[in-house]
C-alpha cells in the first residue's frame, strides 16, 4: 500500500508513526515544505524568549531518525503542489532545485495545519508570523536587536510571545481589538489574566485596533503611536486548504477541510486531520475549527488505524486547551457563557475561588474555576479555570468528565488523589460538584454578578455576610453588613422580602443562606462566586478587584 502523507509535524506524523506500527509492508512517504518535520511547534514561542535554549532541543526527530526508525520516506523542503484524483497522484516540488515529481497513492493524508492571519494593514510586511522553525529563526534575529515590540493580538499565542519578549527584556506591548484577550474566557474570568499582563511589565491596549505598521512604531486606531522596532502578527489562524479546494475536496461551512467520522474528505482515497479540517463539537456535533496540537496529533493517530482497518470512534471536540501567561494557568474546555447565551442554550454557572491545595501547607495558590452545566439534565457543558497552579489538573478532571457522560452532580462523588502538598481532601472538582448539587436541588439558589443590580432594582436586601475589615477593603454598593457569625443574633435586621446574600467567595454565604432559609425566609439566593466574581465582572465599571482570597 502507497500511502502519502502531506504535512510532516503533528497530525501528520502522527498518522506516519502509527501507520508504521500497524502495516509493516506500507510505502509511507511524508511531504513537508518546511525544512524540518516533527519539530515542537507548541515550544517554539520559549525559543524566542530563550526558556529553551537549544534550538535542536525544538526538533524531535529528522528524515534520517525517521527512516532509520519508522522506514518512513521524509521528504523536507518539499511541497506538494497539486492532486491528480483520478490517477491517484500527488506532484511533489522539490523547493531547492524546482524538481517535480509525481507519488502514486492508495490513501492519502493531508494534515497541512493552518496559516497565520495577515490582515491588510498597511506595512503588515514587517510583522512577524510563529508557524514553523524557519519563522523561529527570523524572529529570534529580531528579538536580539529589539529594545520594543508590539504583539498585535491577544490569543494564546500573542501572548506567549508577549511573556517571552518580556522574559527577553524587550518592552512588549500587546494590542487586541476585542475588549479581552483570551476570547475563550468569560468577562469575569479574564480580568485577573489582565492584571497579571499589566504586573508582569507589558503593556496592554484592549479594543483597539493597529491601522498601520511604520518602520519603527505602529498606529492604533486610537491614533497612539506605539514604538515597535519588532512586530508580531498573532490575529489568529485559518485552515490550510488550498491544495483542498485546488482538487475539488469539499469545504465545510467553516472553511475547514469537510470530512466523516473516520476523516475521510469528499474523495474516500483522500483523508485530512488537524488544523486545515473540521471538526464536531462534542456538544452539539456542529462544525467545529480547533486548532490545537492534542487534536491534530490524536486525529492523526486515529487515521492511521482507520487506514489500518481499525475504525474507532471520534468523539468530537471540546477544545480543551491551557496556556501560560505570566505565571497564570489559563485552561478552558468545552462551550463558554458567551456563546452559550448567543446560542439561547439555558445553562447554569457555577463559580468557585478554592486553594490549589490545603491553605495550611505551604505554597498554595489561588484560582477562579468556572462550570457550566444544563439545568435540565445536569450535564456539563463547559469549564474555565485561572490561577497560580493546580489549574491544569481540574480542567483535565472536568474535560475526562465531559468525555465520560458525567454530570456535575457526580463531580461531587469523584474519588481524586489527596494529600495537603496537591489538593484538599474535598478537591476543587468534588466542590463544584456539591454547588452544582445545592442548587440543582434548591438548596441553596444562586445569583450570578451580571443579575444582581436588576436583582437590587427590584427590592432584594443584600446581605454582606463578611468580616468588617473585608466590607472596609471593597464593598457592593447598597450591601448591608452582618458577619456570618453575627447573622443568628440579627435576624430582626433582615428584611423578609428577596434577599441576596454575599461572601468573599461563595463559601460563607452558602451557610448564611442556609441559616435564612432554614429560619423562614424562603427567597434566599447567594451570590455565585461572591464579591471575588462580582468585582471581576464588573471591574471595568466599578473598581479594582482582589482575587487572590481564600475564604
Ligand atoms: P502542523 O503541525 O502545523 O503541520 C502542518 C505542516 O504541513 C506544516 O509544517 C506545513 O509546512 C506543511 N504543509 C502545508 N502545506 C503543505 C504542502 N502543500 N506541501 C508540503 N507541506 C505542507 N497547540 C496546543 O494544543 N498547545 C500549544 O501550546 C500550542 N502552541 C502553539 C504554538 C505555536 C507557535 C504554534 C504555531 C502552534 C501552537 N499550537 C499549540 C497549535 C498546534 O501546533 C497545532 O494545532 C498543530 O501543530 C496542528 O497540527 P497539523 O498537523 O494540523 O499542522
Amino acid at each position: 500500500m502507497n500511502v502519502v502523507i502531506i504535512g510532516g509535524v503533528a497530525g501528520g506524523m502522527s498518522a506516519a508513526t502509527r501507520l508504521r506500527r500497524l502495516d509493516e509492508s506500507a510505502r509511507i512517504t511524508i511531504v513537508e515544505r518546511s525544512g524540518y518535520v516533527s519539530f515542537a511547534n507548541c515550544g517554539l514561542p520559549y525559543h524566542v524568549g530563550g526558556v529553551i535554549e537549544r534550538r535542536d532541543a525544538l526538533l524531535l526527530q529528522t528524515p534520517a531518525s525517521l527512516a532509520a526508525r519508522f522506514r518512513l520516506d521524509v521528504r523536507v523542503g518539499h511541497e506538494a503542489i497539486r492532486i491528480d484524483r483520478d490517477r491517484r497522484l500527488v506532484t511533489v516540488r522539490d523547493l531547492a532545485t524546482g524538481a517535480q515529481e509525481d507519488l502514486p497513492y492508495d490513501a492519502l493524508i493531508l494534515s497541512p495545519g493552518a496559516s497565520p492571519v495577515r490582515p491588510p494593514i498597511p506595512g503588515i510586511e514587517r510583522a512577524l508570523s510563529l508557524r514553523n522553525v524557519e519563522d523561529t529563526d527570523a524572529m529570534v534575529a529580531a528579538a536580539r536587536v529589539a529594545r520594543t515590540a508590539v504583539v498585535i493580538g491577544g490569543g494564546f499565542i500573542g501572548l506567549e510571545m508577549a511573556e517571552n519578549l518580556v522574559h527577553r527584556g524587550i518592552a512588549t506591548t500587546i494590542v487586541e481589538a476585542t475588549d479581552q484577550v483570551m476570547a475563550p474566557l468569560d468577562p469575569e474570568m479574564v480580568e485577573p489574566v489582565h492584571r497579571r499582563i499589566r504586573k508582569a511589565g507589558a503593556a496592554l491596549h484592549l479594543g483597539a485596533a493597529v491601522t498601520a505598521i511604520g518602520e519603527d512604531d505602529v498606529t492604533l486606531s486610537t491614533g497612539e503611536l506605539i514604538p515597535a522596532d519588532l512586530v508580531v502578527a498573532s490575529i489568529g489562524v485559518r485552515p490550510e486548504t488550498g491544495l483542498a479546494k485546488a482538487t475539488g475536496l469539499a469545504i465545510g461551512p467553516r472553511g475547514g477541510i469537510a470530512i466523516d467520522g473516520e476523516f475521510r474528505t469528499s474523495d474516500p482515497h483522500i483523508f485530512a486531520v488537524g488544523d486545515a479540517v473540521e471538526k464536531r463539537d462534542g456538544l452539539d456535533g456542529s462544525e467545529a475549527l480547533i486548532p490545537l496540537a492534542n487534536t491534530a496529533n490524536r486525529q492523526g493517530r486515529f487515521v492511521a488505524d482507520v487506514i489500518a482497518g481499525r475504525p474507532g470512534t471520534d468523539r468530537g471536540v471540546n477544545g480543551t486547551a491551557i496556556v501560560g501567561i505570566f505565571g497564570l494557568q489559563v485552561a478552558t474546555t468545552g462551550w463558554n457563557e458567551k456563546r452559550l447565551r448567543a446560542a439561547g442554550r439555558p445553562y447554569l454557572a457555577i463559580h468557585t475561588h478554592p486553594g490549589s491545595h490545603a491553605g495550611y501547607y505551604p505554597g498554595a495558590g489561588g484560582m477562579a474555576l468556572k462550570l457550566l452545566v444544563d439545568p435540565e439534565t445536569d450535564r456539563i457543558l463547559g469549564a474555565q479555570g485561572v490561577g497560580t497552579s493546580g489549574v491544569d489538573k481540574r480542567i483535565d478532571v472536568i474535560a475526562t468528565a465531559m468525555a465520560g457522560g458525567l454530570t456535575a452532580g457526580d463531580l461531587a462523588d469523584l474519588e481524586l488523589a489527596y494529600a495537603p502538598q496537591f489538593s484538599s481532601a474535598k478537591d476543587p472538582v468534588n466542590m463544584l460538584g456539591y454547588v452544582a448539587l445545592n442548587a440543582r436541588s434548591g438548596l441553596t439558589p444562586t445569583i450570578q454578578w451580571h443579575e444582581l443590580a436588576a436583582a437590587m432594582d427590584a427590592g432584594a436586601t443584600l446581605v454582606d455576610v463578611r468580616d468588617p475589615g473585608e466590607h472596609r477593603h471593597g464593598a457592593i454598593p447598597g450591601s448591608m453588613l452582618i458577619p456570618v457569625n453575627e447573622l443568628r443574633d440579627r435576624l430582626d435586621e433582615v428584611p423578609k422580602g428577596p434577599v441576596v446574600i454575599h461572601c468573599a467567595v461563595g463559601v460563607r454565604g452558602h451557610t448564611a443562606a442556609r441559616i435564612l432559609r432554614q429560619l423562614g425566609w424562603d427567597d434566599v439566593r447567594n451570590l455565585d462566586g461572591g464579591y471575588t466574581t462580582w468585582a471581576a465582572g464588573t471591574s471595568r465599571h466599578f473598581h479594582r478587584p482582589r482575587l487572590e482570597q481564600t475564604g
